[in-house]
């Protein structure tokens, strides 16, 4: 089973995958838990290039090919294997953020990230997307809690509303398999809602 989690800067994506991990293997459950950039060491070589201030302005179509570079590689080496093992698979983003950042974020041609995303997970895709989304507020004061600001955290709130809008917009094409989750609550409630949306899929 593979379960990805979507959703801006701040909704809480970690604490939730964090919070299913440990329930699914408190129930005798193969877990892997991912996140994306990153989850190879080629992966977290290009989360470095891709996230790193220090390499200033990054061309949006470099970063583009960068994240679909990183996700060929956690598809083939990582997840494909895990998945034919009958582990559960969670990955802290997928496919869905390069629609919402490089898509609706950064302006790219949409139909370009399909085909690119198509390409990079050679037929895979996630059985359920968990897209947790909150309020703009509630965000805000979560990020401003939150110690290092990276370079794309440090966008503007413009940016980040076309990103949210974005994902709205998966959610909307796709409703049987992104399910979205509102997170502004306590992070038990919302946990609650996040299990009810995996719980048809796990296996007996
Ligand atoms: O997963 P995490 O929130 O750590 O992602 C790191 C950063 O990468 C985030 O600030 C997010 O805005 C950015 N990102 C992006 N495009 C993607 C995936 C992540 O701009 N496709």
């Amino acid at each position: 089973v593979f379960i990805t989690f979507e959703g801006g800067d701040g909704v809480g994506k970690s604490t939730q995958i964090r919070f299913l991990a440990r329930f699914l293997e408190e129930h005798g459950r193969t877990v892997l838990r991912l996140r994306e950039p990153g989850g190879t060491a080629v992966g977290e070589a290009l989360r470095r290039v891709v996230l790193d201030p220090a390499h200033g302005t990054m061309s949006d179509r470099a970063e583009l090919l960068i994240y679909e570079a990183a996700r060929a590689q956690i598809v083939d080496e990582v997840i494909k294997p895990a998945l034919s093992r009958g582990a559960i698979v969670l990955c802290d983003r997928f496919y869905d953020s390069t629609v919402a950042y490089q898509g609706a974020g950064r302006g790219l041609d949409g139909a370009f990230i399909e085909a690119a995303n198509r390409f990079a997970c050679d037929g895979l895709a996630p059985d359920v997307t968990l897209l947790l989304a909150a309020p703009e507020a509630t965000v805000r004061s979560r990020m401003e809690r939150r110690a290092g600001t990276d370079r794309l955290e440090q966008a503007g709130e413009a940016f980040h509303r076309r990103v949210a809008d974005g994902f709205a917009a998966v959610a909307a094409a796709e409703p049987e398999r992104v399910r979205t989750v509102r997170s502004e609550r306590q992070r038990v409630a919302t946990f609650r809602a996040v299990l009810a949306a995996v719980a048809p899929l796990l296996p007996e």
